[in-house]
């Protein structure tokens, strides 16, 4: 009980030092679901009215990757899988990607989201997933990897 009263201690004290040097945290993997299908088409848009724009990072050093390859799908506004509603991007200068599509609607009593994967050369392959807000039209959303 002591010992572990004095690592949370511990971890406490260290956590700040930690966000102080700026390092950025890798990004939260989440479910991949039974929806995804590899060689999405390269695409700027999979529908309008919500902006996703973001920068691919190295955890840590937060180092940009460009070149690394964005992949998103997501339910259409019916809350079915299509493939209109699938693409990827290749991250640009300073690792930015920025897609435009339809806001997805909550279905099966998830709430609304956005799956991603992303790939890079030498860092492990995220899958996660964004959760816009209801009524947001712009979000932003950095991808950050850790190295393999
Ligand atoms: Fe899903």
């Amino acid at each position: 009980m002591k010992r572990r009263a004095l690592l949370a201690m511990g971890l406490l004290l260290l956590a700040p030092a930690a966000w102080a040097q700026g390092t950025c945290p890798p990004t939260r993997a989440d479910m991949e679901g039974p929806f995804y299908k590899p060689d999405a088409p390269r695409r700027e848009a999979t529908g309008k009215g919500l902006s996703v724009a973001g920068a691919v990072k190295a955890a840590g050093s937060c180092a940009p990757l460009p070149g690394s390859r964005v992949e998103w799908w997501q339910a259409n506004p019916r809350g079915e899988y299509d493939d209109a509603h699938r693409g990827s991007q290749i991250a640009g200068a300073e690792g930015r990607y920025q897609i435009a599509t339809d806001t997805p609607p909550p279905y099966s009593g998830r709430p609304a989201h956005i799956h991603f994967k992303v790939f890079a050369p030498g860092y492990r392959a995220l899958t996660t997933q964004l959760y816009p807000r209801a009524g947001q039209t712009a979000v932003t959303f950095d991808l950050v990897l850790i190295k393999e």
